[in-house]
């Protein structure tokens, strides 16, 4: 038998299969971040599982790297690749609430707008992205840090079971209970492990919250890092909120003459009573005098949008991250020597507070290894001009390299950037070997390597070698594993 054609690839399939020869290619090709422009051989539009299966074998049988996009958010581009083959979950993107268990079941290809929106409608939320067009499925799967954290847990603390297509185009369930393997390395692992066609979350009773950003002037910053640093410490739990600097974008409730001036601010959230808000934020409002400010009762969703507009499809964007434990002069001082140079309305550091229930869970309880960090910070730059690249990659990475005496050694896998390969061991840090050992048992060649990748473990000495994100597959192959005994299931 010959390699399928993609005539039948598209028999197999009910979404659209999509080939440079196609209308609609260069879109289907494009992902958030701009400066991955990649001309993969085919893109499938996944509408169901068995498209995701017929496009895992087919792949596998024309020998074609393998993207999945969810969202297409990746940093470093990995929902697309040169020559290869792109699973685009974008059309597989309902979105089921049960009120009475407050869980919800979500395809791969909605985002936090969408989801939130479904979820608002009963009252209920669950930690997301702070971006609404961030897609649900690299973020759940990579860890997920967002407004609710600190109440919540993280992302991936509240899944509580995916479905799985294996490299092998076989359909699993992952929970507590089948595949418990596969489900702990699926929270906080990333797109290692196959193509998850479904999420099912815990929710819980967050409808209108009491949230916005507050500007201050530079000169403030000292004394708005040292406050955060010690009210984050036991705030209340609903308050997930954090410092960031800001050029202040032309904003009605930002005076018009302090357009395109450079501000620290404090995004704050607060998803307790109303009436307890303006009490537990009080502090931001007395620690400087405020130069503008859009702070008040909410619904959850609203401000989940608020910084979409700074991040359209297509911007140039470049990410480092690290985590932290605490929060010294030192550290202080290189944030105030770095931060006020922020070098556009697109770019920021946002310093989000980890702490709360995402310590409640142990650093070998997920994949997510870093549960006694306290801050996740993100340094990020997005610009449209490809001249500036050097320029705002140079500030992401000097504030970030400045950062590193007072972090930990690794960071949240979902603000690496395209250069950060050689940090995924460190990363995952305790939980690296059982995650290689996961990858061997259901993805023993490295079919999905486009993500922070985990080789799988060898089983003797000699094994894969690791492969550098978008790559072509080494000659090294490892040998087949029996798999620990899965239970089928559809
Ligand atoms: C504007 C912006 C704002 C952000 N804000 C936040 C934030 O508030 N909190 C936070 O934690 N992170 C945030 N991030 C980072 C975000 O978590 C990562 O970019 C994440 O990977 C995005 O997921 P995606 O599905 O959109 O991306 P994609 O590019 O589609 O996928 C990312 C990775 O996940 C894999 N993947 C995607 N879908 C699947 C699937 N169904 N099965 C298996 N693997 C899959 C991909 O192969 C890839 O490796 C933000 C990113 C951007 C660009």
């Amino acid at each position: 038998m010959g390699k399928p054609s993609i005539e039948e690839l598209r028999e197999q399939t009910r979404g659209a299969i999509i080939t440079p020869d196609d209308e609609g290619y260069d879109e289907a090709r494009r992902v958030h971040n701009g400066m991955f422009d990649r001309r993969p051989k085919v893109v499938v539009r996944a509408e169901q599982v068995s498209d995701v299966v017929a496009a895992v074998r087919f792949a596998r049988e024309r020998s074609l790297a393998i993207a999945i996009r969810g969202g297409g958010h990746s940093a470093p581009g990995f929902g697309t690749v040169d020559g290869g083959l792109v699973i685009d979950l974008s059309p597989m993107r309902t979105i089921r609430v049960d009120p009475k268990t407050r869980t919800a079941r979500a395809g791969p290809g909605a985002n936090w707008g969408d989801f939130n929106a479904a979820t608002h409608a009963f009252g209920l939320a669950t930690t997301g992205g702070i971006v609404s067009t961030t897609g649900i499925a690299g973020l759940t799967l990579g860890g997920g840090i967002g407004y609710l954290s600190r109440k919540y847990g993280l992302t991936c603390d509240n899944l509580i079971s995916a479905d799985v297509v294996t490299a092998d185009g076989e359909i699993l369930v992952a929970s507590e209970d089948s595949n418990p393997d596969l489900f702990w390395a699926l929270r906080g692992g990333g797109g290692n492990f196959g193509v998850v066609t479904s999420f099912e979350y815990q929710l819980h009773p967050v409808d209108m919250v009491y949230a916005g950003p507050i500007f201050y002037e530079v000169e403030h910053a000292r004394a708005l890092f040292e406050l955060y640093r010690e009210f984050i410490q036991d705030a209340p739990e609903e308050f997930g909120g954090f410092p960031a600097w800001h050029i202040a974008p032309p904003l009605p409730f930002i005076p018009e003459e302090r357009h395109g001036d450079t501000f620290v601010a404090a995004i704050v959230h607060w998803a307790g009573p109303l009436e307890e808000a303006e009490k537990v934020l009080k502090p931001f409002r007395d620690v400087a005098p405020i130069v503008a400010e859009h702070v008040g009762p909410l619904p959850y969703p609203a401000l989940n949008g608020a910084f979409d507009a700074l991040f359209p499809k297509g911007i140039r964007s470049y990410w480092k991250g690290n985590f932290a434990k605490e929060l010294p002069d030192e550290a202080i001082d290189v944030h105030l020597r770095h931060g006020p140079k922020v070098p556009t309305a697109s770019a920021t550091m946002h310093l989000y507070p980890i702490n709360g229930a995402c310590h409640r869970v142990a650093p070998t309880e997920t994949a997510f290894a870093y549960r006694e960090a306290s801050f996740a910070p993100v340094f990020m730059a997005a610009w449209s001009d490809p001249a500036e690249d050097a320029e705002r990659i140079r500030w992401v990475r000097d504030y970030y390299q400045a950062t590193a005496p007072f972090s930990l050694a690794g960071g949240y896998v979902n603000f690496m950037a395209d250069d950060d390969h050689g940090k995924v061991q460190t990363n995952y840090r305790q939980n690296y070997d059982r995650l290689a050992e996961v990858k061997r048992a259901y993805d023993p060649d490295n079919v999905f390597h486009l993500n922070q990748n985990i080789v799988p473990m060898p089983r003797t000495g000699r094994g894969l070698r690791p492969r550098a994100a978008g790559s072509k597959p080494t000659e090294v192959r490892a040998r087949r594993e029996p798999r620990p005994s899965r239970r089928r299931e559809v």
